[in-house]
């Protein structure tokens, strides 16, 4: 009886949260917010057992999690709520730029490094990319006169890839300029979703073509291309991140199971860890959470006697921190990619979507609260 009106609950709230956000009415929108309602729902009402935890319900909750990170509605009411924006600090560093230095200042403190991400993607404003390329500017002369190493990251959907590459690329431009006149700094361009990644690459290239080299680009092992792109990075001796994927794409462009981008990912990194990648001036940043990742790297390092000042690790703020001590203890240089901004709910959600565990883990602390 109980489980039935839960059932009729959750049915009723998505209906008005359907009817509320408007913008997506497809049958797939639906039953993927359904399903995460759902899910929240039971968490709130058993936390003491997890639900949902087979492989093909943690698959559905994964894709459900990324469509409802693209609802433009969802994203307003979110940050419009008192409570979420609460929340979402879980695994960002604040809203404003101040904050976000200070937290740098504890982590380099702790012997931790910085890169450091001002919030945003997607827009079709001209006025909102160029207000994110002042921010990520003004982020580089915070680093520089707080007096911390930080580099910084950021996403080319957010300086106007979607109006047009000239925009983008202007954009970047000006950002690489200032982060090399304010102590030769870094940037890293994140990559996006795979309708991105050939014009991500070829800002990439141009922009090392125009003799900026404070750049690096990230490629994701769970798609099929990326082996290609990683042999094509290496000829041109550039910085890599390395990550598994944290977007929701087809099947003929990624591979579907975990086992798989799991392998290629330790392949990718052998293959950018090499000694012909290094002598081209390849510098690798394994980026990932997963013991079995970071141990295949530590082993694969210590075989080759690759010095710990050739790689990083690098993992997010917020997740898994005990690694971060443990792996800057050991001696490997470890970066934490650290967030900020009021953009955050499209980024919160991706990490909900990679552990659908943690609105457990919200839901216990505002219980306990
Ligand atoms: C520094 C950094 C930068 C990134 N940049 C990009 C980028 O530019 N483009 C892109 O597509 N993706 C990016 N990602 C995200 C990445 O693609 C993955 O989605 C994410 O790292 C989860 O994969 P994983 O390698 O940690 O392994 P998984 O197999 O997903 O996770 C391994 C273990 O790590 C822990 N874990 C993983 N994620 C979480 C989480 N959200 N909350 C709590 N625990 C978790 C869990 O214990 C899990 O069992 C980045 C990740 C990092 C660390």
């Amino acid at each position: 009886m109980f489980l039935l009106l839960t059932e009729f609950v959750v049915w009723k709230i998505g209906k008005r949260a359907m009817r509320a956000t408007q913008s997506h009415d497809s049958p797939t929108y639906s039953s993927r917010t359904r399903y995460v309602l759902r899910f929240t729902f039971y968490v709130l009402l058993y936390p003491s057992e997890p639900p949902f935890d087979s492989k093909e319900s943690l698959f559905m909750l994964r894709n459900a999690f990324l469509t409802l990170s693209q609802s433009e509605k969802l994203r307003q009411m979110a940050t419009d709520f008192a409570l979420a924006r609460k929340v979402s600090r879980r695994f960002v560093a604040g809203e404003q730029l101040a904050e976000a230095i200070q937290v740098i200042h504890q982590l380099e403190r702790d012997g931790l490094l910085v890169t450091l991400d001002f919030l945003g993607e997607n827009t079709d404003s001209e006025t909102e990319a160029n207000f994110y390329t002042e921010e990520q500017m003004r982020a580089l002369d915070g680093i520089a006169n707080a007096g911390v190493k930080a580099n910084v990251s950021l996403k080319l959907t957010a300086m106007g890839l979607d109006i047009s590459d000239e925009l983008a690329t202007r954009n970047l431009r000006r950002v690489l300029e200032r982060a090399r006149d304010r102590g030769k700094n870094f940037v890293r361009i994140d990559m996006e979703s795979s309708d991105y990644i050939d014009r991500t690459l070829a800002l990439y290239e141009k922009m090392r073509g125009e003799g900026l080299d404070n750049v690096g680009v990230v490629i994701q092992s769970y798609l099929y291309r990326s082996e290609r792109d990683v042999l094509k990075l290496i000829d041109m001796g550039a910085r890599v991140r390395l990550v598994k994927g944290a977007y929701d794409e087809p099947p003929h462009l990624a591979f579907p199971d975990k086992a798989d981008v799991d392998a290629n990912y330790i392949h990718l990194m052998k293959l950018l860890m090499s000694k012909e990648a290094r002598e081209k001036g390849v510098y690798c940043a394994i980026a990932s959470h997963d013991p079995q990742m970071i141990d295949a790297t530590k082993a694969y390092a210590a075989d080759q006697a690759i010095p710990r000042d050739a790689f990083e690790f690098q993992m997010l703020y917020g997740i898994s921190t005990s690694m971060h001590h443990q792996l800057a203890k050991e001696g490997y240089r470890f970066r934490v990619y650290v967030p900020y901004g009021t953009h955050w709910y499209p980024y919160f959600m991706r990490r909900l979507a990679e552990r659908p565990a943690n609105v457990l883990f919200i839901a216990r602390s505002l219980v306990k609260r």
